[in-house]
């Protein structure tokens, strides 16, 4: 605290992400990251990008990344101006609670969900209200019918939980609420789901949003995007024109493009994490955890009889990292991102000894 800090910044409470330790040989299933590395493509693209000298680094990038753009809309089979891209989808999300949520009637999502959302109305003011996941932890879409409110955001596959709603379950909620804006976060639907992008053409009050961040192998390149209406992708660019006009930079549009046009790579790598997700809850299961059903590539497990802050423990101490959040309903959780097949084989044998 000093006496140079504004109002704005005494009064958020940010947003605190998984650790990133400087310490290598740590088992490292703590943020959702892929355990396989993205497209070859994308290496290449960059390392083009680069050429011998790095001269092209003297360029400010595309600052509409047009060719991003056009490669995501290829691959959907919409307009380009149906997209948006930003730096990571955390950015995207960030501007659409400024352009697209800021409105007199609070928004609503559910009370166990991303936990970016809150700090997002801290920072922006926007008034919101949490509407209480079911007993087995899914969305009931009857919860966001019938009640006026600001708009409506949730994950789907929701984080942590890992749970999926259906398409059809979507399509109640958007019907519900034809002057609200329904943004979809679809950080994992890559994993197990049918991406609501489907149905952007209908739907004038749908926003969905991506990140390549998981699915695509490259949290470290930044790269997000949102998919709606004209109108609403209009609001994002104007609120991004008044931010940063060059969110992308050079190597990060290259290697997004290559990695986005690298189909057949990113289903092979997604199915083996699916393969290895589907293993591991039924490992987990048989050691007697409880493993809610996840479409996502972490999975979300409780012990009866051990206390989740003592296996996450227990596990930092064999040197594997999972997350465990102290918060009302899942304090006896742990989200389990899913690792490589060796990875998940060392988790599975480090809890099974921990349980013993
Ligand atoms: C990881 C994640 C994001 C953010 O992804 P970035 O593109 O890395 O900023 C957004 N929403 C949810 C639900 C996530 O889990």
């Amino acid at each position: 605290m000093s006496r140079f800090w504004s109002q704005v910044v005494r009064d958020l409470t940010p947003y605190i992400p998984g650790e990133q330790p400087k310490i290598s040989n740590l088992i490292k299933l703590n943020t959702n990251e892929h355990p396989y590395p993205p497209s070859p493509r994308v290496v290449a693209a960059i390392q083009a990008e680069l050429g011998d000298d790095g001269s092209r680094l003297r360029l400010y990038p595309d600052p509409n990344a047009d060719l991003l753009k056009t490669a995501i809309a290829a691959h959907y089979a919409i307009e380009r101006n149906q997209v948006f891209v930003g730096n990571g989808s955390d950015e995207v999300l960030a501007h659409v609670f400024m352009a697209l949520l800021k409105h007199e009637q609070p928004i609503l999502f559910p009370d166990i969900t991303y936990s970016f959302y809150p700090v997002y109305c801290g920072l922006y003011g926007v008034n919101y209200r949490t509407v209480p996941l079911a007993d087995d932890f899914s969305i009931d879409p009857a919860d966001y019918c019938g009640q006026p409110n600001g708009g409506i955001i949730f994950p789907n596959p929701n984080a942590p939980t890992g749970c999926l709603l259906s398409l059809a379950a979507i399509e109640q909620i958007l019907a519900a609420n034809p002057d609200s804006l329904v943004v979809v976060d679809e950080a994992y639907i890559d994993f197990g789901g049918k991406s609501a992008i489907s149905l952007v053409d209908r739907y004038d009050n749908l926003l969905v949003t991506h990140t390549l961040s998981k699915s695509r192998s490259l949290a470290g390149l930044r790269v997000g995007y949102a998919v709606g209406h004209p109108a609403l992708i209009e609001a994002l660019e104007r609120v991004k024109n008044s931010f940063n006009s060059y969110p992308l930079d050079r190597l990060a549009i290259v290697g997004a493009v290559a990695a986005i046009d690298d189909q057949a790579y990113f289903e092979q790598a997604c199915a083996r994490v699916v393969a290895s997700r589907d293993h591991l809850s039924s490992a987990l299961t048989t050691l007697g955890f409880t493993v809610l059903p996840s479409a996502a590539n972490f999975i979300f497990v409780r012990h009866p009889e051990h206390d989740a802050s003592q296996l996450a423990a227990a596990l930092r101490q064999r040197n594997i990292i999972v997350r465990h959040f102290k918060l009302p309903r899942i304090d006896q959780f742990l989200r389990i991102t899913i690792g490589s097949d060796s990875e998940c084989l060392a988790l599975s044998d480090a809890l099974r000894e921990v349980i013993a």
